[in-house]
């Protein structure tokens, strides 16, 4: 059968729910995205040609408040897929207990071979297209795979030109000059290394030498890697969509990330180090293991030869269902993606909040504001997972959902 994101989540949250006394109709409404926009436009190419491109922006629940996610740019984008890391984004807010249902939005095409010139345009008629669902009250894009601040100050722009006037709150994870929160960049992978540290803490371990093998080493991956090293753990492998590298004394992250993840080349441009298939990251004798590259990595055709015993789900939806259950009955701890990689969209949350009131922070202040929301969310994801005796993921969308359900009750239904 054919792998379906949006699937794999809606059977979470069902999981989830049989711990919990949702009303079944709101259990119905969360199965369901609320707006699905699809897309279709043409684009000059370089060569003159005119080539058409097809994007998507679901907006899969609002209640908490604006829907708010990334946009993607690959070859994989699809409908289900949008849909499912739509639902994503929605249980993260919740849980991370942000003003903000969720979205997603992804163009499909190959941001590796496109010019600057190009991807500038396939953005602003995509912003253009999706424009009439768009707004700092109503839906707020941010980047996601193969997307950065340029993307972000490209829309925002295109957006402010339709409107007639600058509007920052459009889109978080902008550069900063044009109002983007200092921290937003490291944000994920800080966040996805604070999570890990703190199931660390619950199981009284020390990161100290421990060994980490990190899948994909983009702004997640190469951050999270960095954040990791400095917390004493040693990142012993790495990989890319083109090569993997492993060294069991340490990698040299930052001179990696200098080479390569700034200057947008891949790991196989690094010619100071061997490189090996990227298929054996996953499996290797480490600690600790981070999924940061794309859903549907780990499954139930791999899932017994992975070693690690804390995976930490860098990347939305990197572990199937099956999978999952493999390695929950192993006793291998799993801090879901919804909890693992929030990092990133509680400082935009943070961005948005500055760019309403125009008041610009430092990053110490960030920084401090992300780490106290991403550890308050941990304590409640433990220990609803102590008190049902249920895995971290479980618990974390039983925490997301609840809240979510809480909210309807009040709101009610319209009419
Ligand atoms: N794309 C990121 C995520 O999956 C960030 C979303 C945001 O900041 O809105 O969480």
């Amino acid at each position: 059968m054919q792998f379906s994101l949006a699937n794999v989540v809606k059977e979470q949250i069902e999981k989830a729910s049989r711990y919990t006394n949702i009303p079944p109709y709101i259990m119905k409404i969360l199965k369901c995205p609320m707006r699905v926009l699809r897309v279709t436009f043409p684009v000059e190419m370089d060569n003159k040609e005119v080539v058409c491109f097809t994007g998507f922006r679901c907006q899969y629940n609002n209640a908490l408040g604006p829907t708010k996610g990334g946009v993607r740019y690959h070859p994989d984008v699809n409908e289900d897929e949008v849909i499912g890391l739509a639902a994503l984004m929605t249980w993260k807010c919740a849980l991370l207990d942000l003003p903000y249902g969720g979205a997603k939005g992804g163009v499909i095409c190959d941001p590796t071979k496109l010019s600057e010139k190009e991807l500038e345009k396939i953005t602003r008629r995509y912003t253009a297209e999706i424009m009439p669902i768009l707004g700092p009250h109503k839906d707020i894009p941010a980047p996601d795979v193969y997307t950065t601040a340029k993307t972000m100050a490209w829309m925002m722009d295109t957006y402010s030109m339709f409107i007639g006037h600058p509007e920052p709150a459009i889109v978080t994870g902008k550069p900063e000059v044009l109002g983007g929160s200092k921290g937003r960049k490291q944000a994920t992978g800080r966040g996805v290394a604070i999570s890990i540290r703190e199931l660390y803490k619950k199981l009284g371990k020390d990161l100290k030498d421990s060994t980490v093998a990190i899948q994909g080493f983009g702004n997640v991956g190469s951050h999270t890697a960095l954040f990791l090293e400095q917390m004493g753990a040693r990142i012993v492998a790495i990989s890319d969509s083109t090569c993997g590298f492993i060294d069991f004394n340490g990698l040299p992250i930052s001179e990696i990330m200098n080479e390569c993840t700034e200057k947008q080349k891949c790991l196989i441009e690094y010619k100071k180090l061997k490189p090996c298939a990227k298929e054996e990251i996953l499996t290797l004798d480490v600690d600790i293991l981070v999924p940061a590259a794309l859903e549907n990595q780990i499954h139930i055709n791999n899932v017994n030869a992975i070693k690690a015993k804390v995976i930490s789900e860098g990347a939305n939806g990197p572990i199937t269902t099956e999978a999952d259950e493999v390695l929950g009955k192993r006793g291998v701890y799993v801090i879901p993606d919804i909890l693992a990689n929030a990092g990133g969209v509680v400082v935009s949350h943070l961005e948005w909040v500055q760019a309403l009131s125009g008041l610009y922070w430092d990053e110490e202040e960030v920084n401090y504001h992300m780490e106290k929301r991403l550890v308050t969310a941990f304590e409640k994801v433990w220990n609803k997972a102590m008190e049902l005796n249920i895995s971290l993921r479980t618990a974390a969308y039983v925490v997301a959902i609840e809240r979510i359900a809480e909210v309807y009750k009040f709101r009610g239904l319209f009419p």
